[in-house]
C-alpha cells in the first residue's frame, strides 16, 4: 500500500488508509496539529538481527504521518530482566526523541502497530521480543491510565533507558522524576554498555 506523508509517496505496511473527510474532520478538531510535542520512544531488540530491527523501528516510526525522528541515541547492550541469567538473549536498546502532532493514544497505537510488524512474540510479561516500542514521555503529561502510562512507570528505574536517554538528551526531564542525569545516576549503568561499533541512523 503507498500512503502519502509531507514527504511524499512512502511504502508502509502497517499504515491503515483514512478517508480524505474523516481526515478533514480530525485536522479541524485538532489543535495540536499546528503544535507538534515532543516524545521519548524507547526500543528493545533481543531476537533476530536486532540492530536491523532497531532501525527498522526507527524507519517505520519517521515513515508515520505527522511524526518526525529528531535525534537517535547510541546502541546499548543490556542483560534482560526479570528472568535467571544466561536463559534469554541480551538486549540491544536506544532512545529516539520525536516530535509529533498525534495524540499520545495514536502514538502508542503506531507502535503497537510497529511491534506487530515485526512480529514481536507476546506469551510472557519478561519474554523474548523481536521489538519493544515503549512511549517514555509526551510532552508533560502525566497519566495513570493502565493503556498508557505516562511518564512510562518503569522508565525511571532502568538504566537501559536512561543511559541512552541521557546520551541523546543530557538536559532531559521525566515529569514527576526529575532530570534523567540524575535518575542515572542513583539507578547506576550497571547490566548495561555502550556498542560503539553499532550505530543507528536518523531517518533523512
Ligand atoms: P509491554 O508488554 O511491556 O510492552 O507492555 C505493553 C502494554 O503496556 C500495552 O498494553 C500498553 O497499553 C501498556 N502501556 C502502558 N503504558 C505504556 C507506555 N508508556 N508505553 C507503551 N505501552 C504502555
Amino acid at each position: 500500500m503507498t500512503v502519502f506523508s509531507t514527504n511524499g509517496p512512502q511504502s508502509d505496511p502497517t499504515v491503515q488508509p483514512v478517508p480524505a473527510s474523516v481526515v478533514a474532520q480530525v485536522d479541524a478538531a485538532d489543535s495540536t496539529l499546528s503544535n507538534p510535542k515532543q516524545a521519548v520512544v524507547s526500543l528493545g531488540s533481543n531476537l533476530g538481527n536486532r540492530l536491523e530491527t532497531l532501525q527498522g523501528a526507527i524507519d517505520a516510526l519517521e515513515d508515520t504521518p505527522g511524526l518526525r525522528v529528531k535525534a537517535v541515541s547510541p546502541v546499548y547492550e543490556t542483560e534482560p530482566w526479570g528472568v535467571e541469567p544466561g536463559t534469554q538473549p541480551s538486549y540491544l536498546n536506544a532512545v529516539v526523541l520525536i516530535r509529533t502532532t498525534l495524540p499520545p493514544s495514536s502514538l502508542l497505537e503506531r507502535g503497537q502497530a510497529i511491534e506487530e510488524a515485526f512480529e514481536r512474540v507476546r506469551d510472557e510479561r519478561w519474554g523474548s521480543r523481536t521489538i519493544d516500542v515503549d512511549i517514555l514521555t509526551y510532552a508533560d503529561v502525566v497519566s495513570d491510565d493502565p493503556l498508557l502510562t505516562l511518564p512510562h512507570p518503569r522508565a525511571h528505574q532502568r538504566a537501559f533507558v536512561l543511559a541512552p536517554w541521557h546520551d541523546v538528551d543530557p538536559q532531559a526531564q521525566v515529569p514527576g522524576q526529575g532530570p534523567v542525569a540524575e535518575l542515572l545516576t542513583d539507578v547506576g549503568r550497571g547490566g548495561v554498555r555502550p556498542r560503539a561499533d553499532l550505530e543507528l541512523r536518523l531517518p533523512e
